[in-house]
């Protein structure tokens, strides 16, 4: 999929213009609450064509100066995305800053669609002929707030995108990707498992753009591990902030069936590590929490068993991830990964059959009777899964407002424990059937 990347001086609009691309695919999975607030990359689709945006006034870097933030917001636009979008503010004019910003963009060769915001009514489209100055062809006026334009300025965006070449893959690939904070020992744990006994590795052609894909085979199954944040050090400077490898795990994440969240045993839990494990369970993806450098644990069932109770109590939004303990280095363990990733793609993966899924409901009914709310008993009906990775449930009630939160859990357990669900999310929503 082809990435899009919105640059510009703070205020010009970009977060409004990401969401309104962006939009909400599937109005129900506003039930979940994320575990992330922050969201700079996300999926868009324009007609028929579907790509990834990045909103770089995400990833600023704090208390730098203004100039300075947005040459790396601008350097991540170039290195990462196909096409940028260079968002400027109709009625302020060409600032500094933006010239400066044009300038790196206009180095780079990448292509550049200008959008000129805040254009809320066609008589300001007089001021659009300025915008021609930059040098990036014609400028497209835009409203944000009011939506106006944005098609005129997604034609041309989806234009430049360059035809897709992504290598051919069996349809049974597991894709997966292993995130976690420098040094945890993401890149070590690859070269372990490329090291494994009866791994096959191969070289993967085509792969797109930036990845470093790498392709596995193990006991007849296809793998192929996806590049992270840390894996490739590349030595630039904004690649040392935290929002910037936070990108770049985003992006893997997003091609990923499983994902695995590296924690080190000898460092312990780390606040940072929460928050990496946030974006996982927030995409939907199978997870699995890997503790490496378990060889530094004096290690013994006890041990073992302190430290998992440490983990679930920190991530307590994983309760579906198994734990696996292992060392990169002495490739103790290591074998226990590859059948746990295999387990959670396939759960994640999994269909129920109705009349199965609905024995399952009508079993939790009667073992906890449904809630009454203000004298009104919910009523449920039946269920049925709509859509698979994740595994989401829709359960059809008389009225959506009384199946409370706790309740949706109780039924969610339920089909947890009945169909084995290990290693995936699974979503469950309520909707209204008389
Ligand atoms: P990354 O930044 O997550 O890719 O981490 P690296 O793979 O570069 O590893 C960081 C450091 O941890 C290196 O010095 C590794 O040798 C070390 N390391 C990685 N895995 C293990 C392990 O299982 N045991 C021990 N003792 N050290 C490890």
């Amino acid at each position: 999929k082809s990435v899009v990347a919105i640059v510009g001086r703070p205020n010009v609009g970009k977060s409004t213009i990401f969401n309104r691309l962006v939009g909400e695919r599937i109005s129900i999975v506003e039930d979940t609450p994320g575990v992330t607030r922050d969201r700079i990359y996300a999926e868009a689709e324009w007609l028929t064509t579907t790509f990834n945006l990045i909103d770089t006034g995400g990833i600023d870097v704090g208390d730098e100066p203004l100039l300075v933030q947005m040459r790396q917001q601008a350097e991540v636009a170039i290195d990462e995305a196909d096409v940028i979008i260079f968002l400027l503010n109709g009625r302020e004019g060409i600032t500094a800053a933006d010239e400066e910003v044009a300038k790196l963009l206009y180095k780079s060769n990448k292509p550049v669609v200008i959008g000129v915001n805040k254009m809320d009514n066609p008589e300001m489209r007089q001021e659009i002929y300025e915008f021609y100055s930059l040098g990036f062809g014609e400028p497209f006026p835009i409203s944000g707030s009011h939506g106006l334009g944005l098609g005129d300025l997604l034609d041309e965006v989806v234009g430049y995108f360059p035809k897709e070449e992504e290598a051919e893959m069996p349809d049974d690939t597991i894709y997966f990707s292993l995130i976690g904070r420098p040094n945890v020992g993401k890149s070590s744990l690859v070269n372990s498992m490329l090291h494994e006994d009866r791994v096959i590795v191969s070289e993967m052609e085509g792969t797109t753009r930036d990845a470093v894909d790498t392709h596995l085979r193990k006991d007849d199954q296809d793998f192929v591990i996806i590049d992270t944040a840390g894996m490739r050090k590349r030595g630039k400077v904004y690649e040392t902030t935290e929002k910037y490898s936070v990108l770049r795990a985003l992006k893997a994440i997003e091609r990923s069936d499983v994902v695995l969240v590296l924690l080190d045993a000898e460092t312990g839990i780390r606040e940072q590590d929460k928050k990496i494990a946030g974006y996982a369970h927030d995409a939907g993806r199978a997870v699995i929490i890997v503790v490496n450098k378990w060889d530094t644990i004096d290690s013994g069932d006890k041990t073992m068993k302190e430290f998992e109770k440490k983990v679930r109590a920190h991530f307590q939004f994983l309760d579906y991830a198994p734990i696996v303990f292992l060392s990169a280095k002495t490739q103790k363990r290591l074998h226990t990964l590859i059948p746990a990733i295999r387990t959670a793609s396939e759960n994640h993966a999994k269909r129920i059959q109705t009349n199965v899924l609905n024995d399952v409901i009508m079993d939790a009914l009667a073992m906890n009777p449904t809630p009454t709310v203000k004298g009104r008993r919910l009523k449920v009906l039946y269920a049925t899964q709509v859509a698979v990775k994740p595994p989401s449930f829709v359960v059809f009630v008389n009225d959506p407002d009384l199946m409370h939160f706790t309740y949706k859990r109780f039924l969610e357990n339920r089909i947890r424990d009945a169909f084995g669900f290990i290693g995936t999310p699974i979503k469950i929503f309520a909707r209204r059937r008389q």
